[in-house]
């Protein structure tokens, strides 16, 4: 089977997220696309973030409609940090004859020299990059693995920062993401405060 792993932290998901992932599947024939939240992400260490429960919660109810979508607890189950190597080798050693393929933003593949074992990473899975608004496409660079895949897909200028200040401020999120994820948002008072 053909996996896609999508980490974040899906501080809501939004409709960025689902668009791009479904674009991704379609373009790559992926069986399913696994959306791993992160329990502590690496990059945002200092960062106030909503509770994992709530987070999960949101992501469950957002791929609910797309056969294709799986929600993956893994991180947040082992706690601590999440690296993507560890899920990926936990991944690797559950699914022996599977084919990891990793989802990642433009924003978030400018640092992926940074992240932990990237060479590990480029060999447990196939790179795929996803443009979006804002951030350049990814050079020729020699410490990349070779065989990552640029997809194209649509340029959807959300972000879940935008999402969290719309709250704040007492805005629509309407369209921005799925119903049921707006409807978790205002039955929970999330991001009432910033
Ligand atoms: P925040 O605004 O809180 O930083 P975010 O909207 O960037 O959040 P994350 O959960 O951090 O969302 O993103 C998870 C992954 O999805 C990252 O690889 C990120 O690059 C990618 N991503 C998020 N939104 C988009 C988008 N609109 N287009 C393409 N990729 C996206």
């Amino acid at each position: 089977m053909k996996l896609g792993v999508f980490g974040g932290t899906f501080d809501p998901v939004h409709h960025g997220h689902l668009i791009v992932a479904e674009y991704v599947r379609e373009r790559v024939g992926l069986d399913r696309v696994l959306f791993v939240p992160t329990m502590i992400s690496p990059h945002k260490v200092d960062a106030a973030m909503t509770s994992p429960a709530h987070r999960l919660a949101m992501l469950r109810a957002g791929v609910k409609s797309n056969p294709f979508f799986q929600v993956s607890d893994m991180e947040i189950e082992r706690g601590g940090v999440s690296y993507t190597v560890d899920t990926l080798r936990a991944m690797g050693e559950e699914n022996a004859r599977d084919e990891f393929f990793l989802l990642i933003g433009a924003d978030n593949m400018a640092e992926f020299r940074t992240w932990k074992d990237p060479g590990e990473i480029g060999k447990r899975a196939t790179l795929i990059v996803m443009n979006r608004p804002g951030f350049a496409g990814v050079a020729a660079d020699p410490s990349l693995p070779k065989d990552v895949i640029q997809c194209a897909v649509p340029s959807i200028d959300i972000s879940a920062t935008e999402i969290r200040r719309r709250v704040q401020k007492g805005l629509t999120i309407s369209y921005l993401v799925p119903p049921s994820v707006a409807r978790y948002i205002d039955r929970h008072r999330l991001y009432r405060e910033l």
